[in-house]
């Protein structure tokens, strides 16, 4: 009798051990994608110029070609990763892998590999973050051309095209209209005309994010 009840006794704590702890990683797998995961439509992001220009920019054909197959197929083990894509080692591939990585365009996860201190990497993609990059440089250039606006607001002015150096009308005449640094002559700047062309760029820039944001599933 006595044998019978301590053999069930553990048994029993164990399932409510197992139990709890299914129950919380559960609840913490529903409650963080909400928050931060963005569903992003990959057929879209790839057919945007800007995007492939993007990740071409930073990692080269190979790392486009990596990026996409990274999306296109989840997750997938370093090694197996360069042979699909016939690279003759991980080592040749890890170098594009990097360059994405810094941009956190792409992400591992590390795992162990049996007894020995080895480890295996597996990489995923996260096109979100492609979206949230191409988005930010643009809203970059929004702000840098609302200063321009800004600053062309006051007057006419006089900049050297070489250093892109400003002078008004009095730096300017004081110098008879050659840069203080190169010696070009400077070059006379409609304080109107530049409002309106920064104009138009905001205005393209912003019809860019619009068409950026069609990207997005949901948050
Ligand atoms: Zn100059």
């Amino acid at each position: 009798m006595s044998k019978k009840i301590r053999k069930k006794k553990p048994v029993k704590v164990k399932r409510r051990l197992q139990v709890k702890h299914k129950k919380s990683v559960k609840q913490t797998n529903n409650q963080r994608p909400p928050a931060k995961k963005i569903i992003v439509n990959i057929k879209k992001l790839l057919s945007l110029e800007e995007a492939i220009k993007y990740v071409t920019d930073l990692a080269g054909e190979k790392g486009l070609e990596i990026f996409k197959y990274l999306i296109i197929h989840g997750p997938i083990e370093e090694n197996l990763l360069a042979r699909k894509l016939n690279f003759e080692k991980a080592n040749a591939i890890r170098k594009f892998l990097y360059r994405l990585y810094n941009k956190n365009l792409v992400s591992y996860v590390k795992k162990k590999r049996g007894y020995k201190a080895w480890y295996t990497y597996y990489w995923s993609a996260n096109p979100e973050r492609l979206v949230f990059l191409i988005q930010k440089e643009y809203e970059d250039e929004i702000n840098q051309a609302k200063k321009a606006i800004d600053l062309n607001k006051v007057s006419d002015f006089y900049l050297c095209e070489t250093c892109n150096r400003r002078y008004d009308m009095k730096e300017a005449l004081e110098n008879d209209f050659r840069c203080v640094n190169c010696n070009s002559v400077l070059v006379h700047m409609d304080a109107a005309e530049v409002v309106g062309e920064k104009r138009n760029r905001i205005d393209f820039l912003n019809e860019k994010i619009k068409k950026l944001s069609q990207v997005i599933k949901a948050k």
